[in-house]
């Protein structure tokens, strides 16, 4: 007979921390359903592989450095009906990330762009790829300086190793000239390999503005819309919608006054 230490120590060694930490109410629970001992076995094992699942969700999400915590469940859908469920929905089901694809989220501001790259940033994290975010300005920022160190090869080596990269903002800030062109780069790089999303206030036709630059605004466009999904919501920003409810400002001010 194993002794309650013994045992705790040898699911400490196995690291079942899950089974390790709740096995009295596990145990009990079990005996409640009058589980057979492989019920009760497979039981243990599924709440130790989802503890695991969450850990290595929380840690992936870490690395990912998202800015904030979004998730699809948060996201009202009703309030927001220029967008189409059945694609989110589509669209966290990660095949577009298992292909390759770009993802382009398209919109004012304040409609849930970033809310969604994150959530769907933890959908491909839940599905076991890594995943990096980065806003734009932050991103072409960190190019220029590694290409005024000479480092440039290692930086872009860097932004193309997760599976998914995810840049927020694009177009919010217009690019200097060699920023463009720095940006060509890790698109090229990442083409057909890992995933882009990208969000954006600005429409696809406008982007030869934001790369300051129309040549390497088309090549870049061409490399991104060429195993691409463009998902662009309109209507009301969401903060401004909730301010406007609650009396707080006017509703003939548009949201670019505001924003
Ligand atoms: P954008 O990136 O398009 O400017 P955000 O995603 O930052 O907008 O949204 C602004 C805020 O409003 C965030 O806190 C976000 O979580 C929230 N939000 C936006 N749209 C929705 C929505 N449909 N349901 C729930 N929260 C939303
Ligand atoms: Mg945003």
């Amino acid at each position: 007979m194993v002794d309650h230490d013994a045992l705790m120590a040898m699911l400490t060694r196995l690291q079942l921390t899950a089974i390790r930490d709740q096995f009295d109410s596990l145990l009990d629970e079990a005996a409640r359903r009058e589980m057979t001992l492989r019920e009760a076995v497979a039981f243990l094992c599924q709440r130790e592989v989802a503890r695991k699942d969450e850990r290595r969700v929380e840690m992936a999400s870490k690395i990912a450095h998202f800015p904030t915590m979004r998730d699809l469940d948060g996201f009202d859908f009703a309030a927001q009906p220029s967008l189409d469920k059945g694609q989110v929905r589509e669209l966290a089901a990660c095949r577009w990330v298992a292909h390759g694809d770009a993802l382009l989220l398209l919109g004012p501001p304040g409609v849930g762009k970033t809310h969604l790259a994150i959530a769907l940033g933890r959908e491909a994290i839940r599905e076991g790829y890594s995943v990096l975010f980065t806003a734009a300005p932050a991103l072409v920022a960190a190019l220029a300086k590694a290409h005024a160190d000479g480092r440039l090869e290692e930086r872009l080596a860097f932004y193309a190793k997760p599976k998914l990269l995810i840049i927020d903002e694009l177009g919010y800030l217009p690019f200097e000239p060699n920023a463009a062109h720095l940006f060509f780069q890790l698109v090229s790089r990442r083409y057909e390999r890992g995933s882009l999303l990208i969000t954006s206030n600005r429409s696809v036709g406008e982007w030869g503005t934001v790369f300051g630059d129309p040549v390497v605004a088309t090549a870049i466009l061409d490399r991104l819309l060429h195993h691409s999904h463009v998902v662009t919501i309109r209507g009301d920003s969401y903060r401004l919608r909730k301010k406007r409810r609650a009396g707080l400002i006017k509703a003939t001010l548009s949201p670019e006054q505001v924003a």
